[in-house]
């Protein structure tokens, strides 16, 4: 007789932003698939979504607590969580404790670290990775609206008419969303895309404005101008809802007169700028999204602005296709700062300088006083512990020692810290690492809770699997410390919809109608009505119980008088200390197919095929002028911090301009950290910290020789060679290794291979060495070396013979060659989700097809999820010299 199967449960992505519906079956162990009924996605997932059952699994988990370095029972390290809290705030005051979030925790979570740090220890240093995400649309939209509220929906990005995307690759950042955009286009739709570089987004684009970095707030005050200058205002508009626009006017004028200044300013050609005006100015139903590439910046609130006014000035805000839109990068960014977890905000969109607001959330939470005022913004926190200021920081779903700027003071700060305490689903990170205690978390699968995505909507994430070892949900973990710290009456919560009921009361408490976030509709939800909770875009009140798609769509906004404000701007540019002479401009960013530091999406070896290695995007001409190849290894050099990886060599790029990928830590490549190349530089008004203009020198990477290495061992492992880089593959380990120094490879083999050698190949004059462990028949491990990197093999076919119970006489015959000859190589992995190789699709190209129609038909690549349609396109606009 079989098991009966379980029931499908319907949960949200723990990717990105745009918080996809997602369907796992039979209790995890059957596909996960898109979920037909979500707002968000329709049925629809994008590669790391379809590829979210091949990260469970106990492999690599967090199962036990630890203490000082040894396994612990829960409770007695629960035990020594709240004795170290206690001991540090009886010692040095509520201050001298931090709590630092993430926004891959569920909105349940957040809200018991926010009461617990800001009512109950009154610590205010409770802040989150949020900050280096979308903390300056949140003072941006503050600033213009009186409340951090999006105004729009997903439905508007399909509905505009003129879609403008600054500073977001939305192509690999937000997939599914760029799938509805592109599902979209129509006769006359326009596409304008902003940003430095050329990205999979910009396939999209009528227009691509490749300005000069950070010049951004210049083009939109030009396009302010020029609206009030060609008759392109609303002037109704701006007299009956915005104040402000006389100053803010006077200040564009002077930042970016006339076109020509905008067009020398930001490096454009001036044709394309009045391009874009008139486009902006000619079309009602226009919405820009922005994101990190414009919030990632020392100029990030003033950017967001810059935008807002261009909205304001033409009425288009809150308009069915028609308004600026923040699109958030993670899946509960939004939620964080719905519950105030944010350093400078308190509870429920209120603000410590709120009227009344200390006392009302005090009165709420039944605590005798909140936190006294704002606390420490993410890179201040990290430099009050460095200080010795904070002695015990609460780190939470995140891996601050990878995604921090200047990692190496991140790091000396953890070190000097007393008491680290991490909660992790991970064993190990680059974070864990520093950690005096570790606390088990429930990892995705197992949590139980709420999410809200870019568009206000607040999704479920329903628990599909149990908990794994002693891993518990954070807010259950926090709540267990409230108890031991003597706080227990008020956080008794058994389940998540208990804190949801009171997370939904709080948001409602004295607001009639003076906060947007109002989600009191939703207080008495029985855990039943939580359970089957559909997406709901807030607010959800007793004027909007079902939800409201779009905000301030009569022109009432959230400041005292219900007027929008116009921001005056003036440029700032990005720069660095005089003293910081390096040659190159570093930005940085995503990659299609990985999620932040790697430690969920570099488990599954399909994610890695994609992108498998730390590279540097090159112009052409700073390759040639730096001596440089494409393919092959360099370093960018910041002060004491390197980044060294492969050169790719692509005009997407400025000159002058590089790009590294900010997912690679310590655990994968020897020196892979983008944040070595950033430094502590913020937003004056938002605290986020400047990730898209580093400055660095660049030289090639001195190697004498390039290897592969692939065996059994699956975990990843620091080797003794210059550089290395680490990518599971299904079968078994891989690692790039390069160095300077020579080594005596038949004399030393045996110990990167861990043991006798059964195949040997040595060719000195040619710097070519290969050698295998062959035990019993089985490979156990293969090492090819040679001074030439492009003579190595590719090693797909290497890989399946790790599958293999037995070589043949034939294979291990043409072991050392590293390919079947029958076989022919795949080349990168272009299509993950049919693992369709560069080599085969050139093949293709070759062979006749001419469109990405005639390359699905032959190869069926592009067809599932269309993540990688953008690449398909331009390797056949490269590959036929023509657009497709
Ligand atoms: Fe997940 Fe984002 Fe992909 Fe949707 S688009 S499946 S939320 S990573």
């Amino acid at each position: 007789m079989t098991e009966a199967a379980v029931s499908p449960i319907r949960t949200t992505c723990p990717y990105c932003g745009v918080g996809c519906g997602v369907v796992a079956a039979n209790g995890g162990a059957g596909p996960v698939s898109g979920d037909n009924d979500h707002p968000a996605n329709r049925g629809r997932l994008c590669v790391k979504g379809a590829s979210l059952g091949e990260t469970l699994g106990s492999h690599g988990r967090l199962l036990k607590a630890r203490v000082d370095g040894c396994e612990s029972e829960l409770p007695a390290a629960l035990d020594a969580v709240a004795a170290a809290i206690q001991d540090s705030v009886a010692k040095y005051g509520p201050s001298s404790v931090a709590f630092y979030l993430s926004g891959q925790l569920l909105t349940e979570d957040y809200y018991v670290a926010n009461k617990l740090a800001k009512g109950f220890i009154k610590t205010p240093h409770v802040d989150t990775n949020s900050r280096l995400c979308m903390s300056s649309a949140v003072a941006a939209h503050k600033r213009a609206f009186g409340a951090d509220a999006v105004p729009a929906c997903y439905e508007d990005l399909e509905l505009a008419d003129l879609l403008v995307l600054s500073g977001s690759n939305a192509a690999w950042n937000h997939p599914i969303l760029y799938q509805r955009m592109k599902t979209a286009a129509r006769e006359g739709r326009r596409v304008v895309v902003i940003d430095p570089r050329a990205t999979a987004t910009t396939e999209l684009a009528d227009l691509h404005l490749k300005l000069k970095p950070g010049t951004d707030t210049v083009l939109f005050n030009g396009l302010l101008v020029w609206l009030a200058d060609h008759q392109g205002l609303d002037s109704e508009y701006i007299r009956d809802h915005c104040a402000g626009f006389g100053d803010t006017l006077a200040e564009a004028r002077i930042a970016a007169p006339d076109t020509a200044s905008v067009a020398i300013q930001c490096d454009l050609p001036r044709a394309d700028v009045d391009t874009f005006y008139q486009w902006f100015a000619a079309t009602p139903r226009t919405v820009t999204g922005f994101s990190q590439g414009v919030n990632q910046s020392v100029a990030g609130t003033d950017k967001g602005n810059a935008i807002i006014n261009c909205h304001l000035a033409t009425g288009r805000v809150g308009q069915p296709g028609a308004s600026p839109f923040s699109l958030t990068g993670q899946p509960n960014a939004m939620g964080g700062r719905e519950v105030g977890g944010l350093a400078n905000t308190l509870a429920a969109h209120m603000d410590y300088d709120t009227p009344g607001a200390q006392a009302r959330v005090a009165k709420f939470w039944q605590t005798d006083g909140v936190a006294d005022g704002p606390g420490l913004k993410a890179v201040d926190l990290f430099e009050a512990i460095y200080r010795g200021d904070i002695r015990v920081v609460w780190i939470m779903a995140t891996n601050p020692a990878v995604s921090l700027p200047d990692t190496d003071r991140v790091r000396e700060a953890l070190a000097r810290c007393p008491t680290v305490i991490v909660s992790d689903c991970v064993a190990n990170t680059d974070t864990t690492a520093f950690a005096d205690i570790l606390l088990p978390a429930a990892g995705w699968g197992e949590k139980d809770g709420t999410v809200t995505n870019s568009e206000r909507c607040i999704s479920r994430q329903r628990a599909f699997l149990p908990l794994a070892g002693d891993a518990r949900p954070d807010w259950w973990l926090m709540s267990e410390v409230a108890w031991r710290l003597g706080f227990g009456e008020a956080f008794g919560f058994n389940t998540p919809a208990a804190v949801f009921r009171e997370h939904a009361a709080l948001s409602g408490c004295d607001n009639n109608g003076t906060r947007v976030f109002d989600i009191s509709a939703l207080a008495e939800l029985s855990d039943q009505g939580f359970d089957a909770l559909s997406p709901i875009q807030w607010p959800a009140s007793e004027e909007a119980p079902h939800g409201q798609a779009r905000l301030f769509t009569a022109g009432q906004f959230c400041t005292p008088d219900g007027r929008a404000r116009f921001i005056p701007i003036q440029t700032r540019l990005p720069r660095e200390s005089p003293a910081t002479a390096l040659p190159m401009i570093v930005n940085t960013g995503r990659i299609r197919d990985q999620w932040h530091t790697m430690t969920r999406t570099a488990r599954t070896p399909r994610l890695l095929q994609h992108r498998s290695e730390p590279f540097i995007e090159v112009h052409p001409e700073d390759v040639e002028r730096l001596g440089l190849s494409n393919g092959a290894l360099a370093t960018l050099t910041r002060n004491q911090g390197r980044f060294t990886g492969r050169v790719r060599s692509t005009d997407a790029q400025r000159p002058g301009e590089v790009f590294v990928p900010i997912h690679w830590n310590q655990q994968f490549a020897s020196e892979g950290l983008a944040t070595q190349l950033t430094a502590r530089i913020t937003d004056p008004v938002s605290g986020q910290p400047e990730s898209k203009f580093g400055l660095a020198d660049l030289t090639p990477f001195p190697a004498r020789w390039h290897g592969r290495l692939l065996c059994r061992e699956p975990q990843p492992r620091r080797w003794q060679a210059g550089y290395w880089s680490y990518a599971p593959l299904a079968e078994c380990g891989s690692w790039w290794l390069a160095g300077s120094e020579r080594v005596d490879w038949p004399r030393n083999a045996s110990q990167w291979l861990g043991g006798p050698l059964q195949q040997v190949m040595s060719d000195p004059t040619n710097g070519c060495f290969r050698a295998a462990r062959i035990v019993d028949g089985r490979l156990i491990s293969i090492l090819l070396v040679d001074a030439r990197p492009e003579r190595l093999p590719a090693v797909d076919w290497l890989a399946s013979c790790f599958a293999l119970k037995s070589l043949s006489d034939e294979q291990s015959r043409t072991l050392l060659a590293g390919r079947d000859i029958a076989r022919e190589a795949t080349g990168a992995i272009i299509c993950s989700c049919f693992q369709v190789g560069e080599r085969q699709i050139e093949k293709s190209v070759a062979n006749g097809a001419d469109s990405v129609e005639a390359l699905a038909a032959a190869l069926k690549c592009g067809t599932n999820c269309g993540s990688c349609l953008p690449e398909l396109k331009s390797m056949l606009s490269h590959s036929l010299g023509k657009a497709v």
